[in-house]
């Protein structure tokens, strides 16, 4: 059997984990990217903690760590033929059998926001998380480097998990340029500017709590309530009419599925995310699954399950398990995932977090949990590349 899983992300990923112990399944992940990006990570790479080989992973070498073949390519996919069961990137055409789409999804830079897309960065892929930690580190050279009284302002809009990370991380380590440096203390302002009455929308009242006190103490200006009009050079025009001016932007509002999404005309959900039955195919497909960002994933209650790197892997798990129950004419099971815990990252060695409904923790002890969360996942990817270079000698 030919599976083709599109998308080699935390739920692609694991997609093949879940397929390779089975000898006669032949796998092929296609992905435009030569690298795995750990998007989970990039508020540390913006902020200077990590480099660029803390978020990223090699794709084919991680392919070769495997005991048996998995076929790389390296390629955009454009287009898919249900009825001749193959999938077109820009150099070929491929058959599959079974089909896992696990694209995700960018940042929606809603189009009604004038001037949004234009004068401001997202971070779900690599080249503007790139852009931002470039700027980021010229303001603070800039300010070593003539130490004016110059004041500098960052704007971060949306306050959902990656935006809150990112402000927490950012206003961090400007309290580090202030105390080593001697940048004068209020010089540099970061702003998290919210649509919703609260920040971390839908999130446990324990963590949006805890945020908030981490956010004042950290000096970040939270605004809430507070709608983008439009955004101009250096200027953010909120509804309310009051104006902000800053340095750089960073918008994290909110996703939208695309690429594959655009060219698979089947149904789709506003964030043009693809919806799934609760085995995870494609609305009228048998043969075709979505899994992660790329699709509206709910529990069996129909509650519509956060877009996280959790969720993608729970699903990955299951759209492969399908796929070889089916080929042992079992049937399929059901996917009904939760959250089993959320910590947030709020600069430097502090998160707050729950685990399994009961847990709740801030501080030093959060962000041991969250770091050893993430660095286990980092580990498991860095020791297929071990083994992928040790064969290699
Ligand atoms: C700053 C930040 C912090 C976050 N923190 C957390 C956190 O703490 N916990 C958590 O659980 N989640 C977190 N998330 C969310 C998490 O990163 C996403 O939910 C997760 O990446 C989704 O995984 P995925 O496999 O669906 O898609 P992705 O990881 O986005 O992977 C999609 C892959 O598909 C490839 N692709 C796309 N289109 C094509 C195409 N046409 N052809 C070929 N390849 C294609 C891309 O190159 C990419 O490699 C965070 C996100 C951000 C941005």
């Amino acid at each position: 059997m030919k599976v083709v899983i599109v998308g080699a992300g935390y739920g692609g990923l694991r997609a093949v984990e879940k397929l390779v112990k089975r000898k006669n399944v032949e796998i092929t992940l296609i992905d435009k990217n030569p690298y795995h990006y750990l998007q989970t990570e990039a508020y540390g790479y913006i902020a200077g903690n990590f480099d660029i080989c803390d978020i990223t992973v090699d794709i084919k070498s991680w392919c070769e760590g495997f005991s048996r073949d998995i076929h790389f390519i390296q390629d955009e996919c454009i287009g898919i033929d249900t009825n001749n069961k193959t999938i077109q990137t820009k150099g070929q055409t491929i058959l599959y059998d079974e089909l896992i789409i696990a694209t995700g999804a960018k940042t929606n830079f809603p189009a009604f926001i004038e001037g949004l897309k234009e004068f401001s960065h997202g971070v779900k892929v690599l080249s503007r998380a790139y852009q931002f930690k470039t700027q980021f580190e010229e303001i603070i050279y800039k300010k070593v480097k003539n130490s004016d009284h110059k004041e500098f302002n960052i704007i971060i809009g949306g306050a959902g998990l990656s935006g809150v990370e990112i402000a927490a991380e950012m206003a961090y380590i400007s309290q580090k340029f202030i105390n080593s440096i001697g940048i004068k203390k209020g010089n540099i302002h970061i702003y998290l500017i919210e649509a919703y009455d609260s920040i971390l929308n839908g999130m446990d009242s324990y963590i949006v709590k805890n945020t908030l006190i981490r956010l004042d103490d950290l000096g970040v200006k939270v605004m809430t309530n507070s709608f983008i009009d439009s955004v101009s050079q250096n200027t953010v025009h909120l509804k309310t009419g009051e104006n902000l001016e800053f340095d750089f932007m960073i918008f994290t509002g909110g996703i939208r599925a695309i690429g594959i999404n655009d060219i698979f005309d089947v149904k789709k959900n506003r964030l043009n995310q693809f919806i799934v039955d609760s085995y995870l195919r494609v609305e009228g497909f048998e043969d075709i699954y979505a899994i992660g960002d790329c699709a509206e994933i709910r529990n069996l209650k129909g509650d519509i399950l956060p877009p996280t790197s959790q969720i993608a892997e729970q699903c990955a798990s299951v759209a492969a398990k399908n796929i070889l129950r089916k080929l042992d004419n079992q049937p399929l099971i059901k996917y009904d995932g939760k959250m089993d815990g959320m910590f947030v990252a709020l600069g430097g060695e502090y998160a707050v977090g729950t685990m399994f409904d009961t847990l709740k923790l801030k501080g030093y002890m959060a962000y041991l949990l969250k770091k050893i969360i993430t660095k286990s996942y980092h580990y498991g990817l860095k020791l297929r590349l071990n083994n992928s270079f040790r064969t290699r000698r």
